[in-house]
């Protein structure tokens, strides 16, 4: 039987298990989803629903083969928001231990495509670009609200927690730097201060340089399947020039960034089905756009496992595909091929 192996995370310091026999054991294989309709007339994001998605942030117009007052994509606020948009005091103290503020921020929803039964990986780079286009927009916007974390995220199947099939993305401004956001500008920070580097430029070559982790390489952006990754194909598409808001990204940079995101998606679904995953564009906290110390990363993460009480006790993930092999199979795919 082969041993584990523990790999420490550069970004967190922190290790998961390396543990290929793992994925020897029984596997639950959940039943395929029916064909989503075209349309559905129940649907609040389908067209001719606008009107149940008031407030209308931002729109990308459909192209104009296609009847006036089409969209293409659209950023609305989400109707059962985490934080909304308001004012209060910074912080409440309660019986001196336990600290509070008030829920200040705001949460959207991009709606993707006007077709219910589309996803990102089935058609045109230009078509995730938009999406793309308006993660940048709108974070450019939300980002001058003051303090805090601007995190466009994608759930994808119901076991990555998605509760409508319309094609849709979410937008989350905190008035706060979450923990794991805190930990990771520190780590880098520190690594600044060791070597005068900035880590994900560091890393992202030594990734490129070593070759086995790459899944995809272009002029402006690269996918790697990172040494301590945390899932099973668990995979990060980074700047190859150092950049540490996605909202700065320039438009070669976005277009780039769209159709590796394409391709990575379509080669995952080529490989293992259309399975749950997660993504998240992580940034550098508001105000810190122009720092040396760290770069925006996008990181997808597919929910093969549950999380159980090993994770639960230790923080430690325990990954059974290593990410030599996640990134191998994942670079032999059609959608990929040898060179993007
Ligand atoms: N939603 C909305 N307007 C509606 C119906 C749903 O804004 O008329 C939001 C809903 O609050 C949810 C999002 O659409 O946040 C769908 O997100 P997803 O399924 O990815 O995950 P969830 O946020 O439910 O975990
Ligand atoms: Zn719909």
């Amino acid at each position: 039987m082969a041993m584990s192996e523990l790999r420490r995370d550069p970004f967190t310091r922190d290790w998961v298990v390396i543990a290929p026999e793992r994925a020897h054991r029984p596997q639950h294989t959940p039943a395929a989803a029916p064909p989503a309709p075209a349309t559905d007339p129940h649907c609040p994001f389908c067209p001719g629903h606008e009107q149940e998605t008031p407030g209308e942030l931002w729109r990308r117009p459909a192209y104009p083969d296609h009847p006036p007052g089409a969209w293409a994509v659209r950023v609305v606020p989400n109707r059962y928001p985490v934080l909304t948009l308001g004012h209060g005091p910074a912080r409440h103290r309660t019986a001196g231990l336990f600290i509070s503020a008030a829920g200040i921020g705001s949460h959207e929803v991009v709606i993707e495509s006007p077709r219910h039964d589309w996803d990102l990986p089935d058609g045109e780079d230009t078509a995730v670009a938009d999406v793309l286009c308006a993660y940048r927009a709108r974070s450019l916007v939300l980002r001058e609200r003051g303090p805090g974390l601007v995190l466009p995220f994608r759930n994808h199947g119901p076991a990555a927690g998605t509760s409508l099939a319309h094609p849709h993305s979410q937008i989350v401004a905190t008035p706060i730097v979450p923990l794991r956001q805190r930990l990771l500008f520190d780590v880098a920070r520190t690594y600044y201060d060791d070597y005068g580097r900035c880590l994900y430029t560091d890393v992202t070559a030594a990734e490129l340089a070593d070759g086995r982790r790459t899944v995809a390489i272009g002029d402006h952006v690269a996918a790697f399947s990172p040494y301590a990754a945390r899932a099973a194909y668990e995979t990060w598409i980074v700047p190859r020039h150092h950049q540490a808001s996605f909202a700065d990204a320039g438009d070669e940079v976005l277009t780039e960034t769209a159709a590796m995101l394409r391709r990575l998606l379509d080669a995952l679904r080529h490989l293992l089905g259309d399975v749950p995953y997660n993504y998240a564009l992580i940034s550098a906290p508001n105000g810190e756009e122009a720092t040396a110390y760290f770069a925006w990363h996008l990181q997808l993460v597919p929910r093969l496992a549950a999380t159980a009480g090993f994770e639960l006790g230790s923080g430690m993930a325990v990954n059974p595909v290593p990410p030599e092999r996640a990134a191998a199979e994942l670079r032999g795919t059609p959608p990929l091929g040898p060179h993007i």
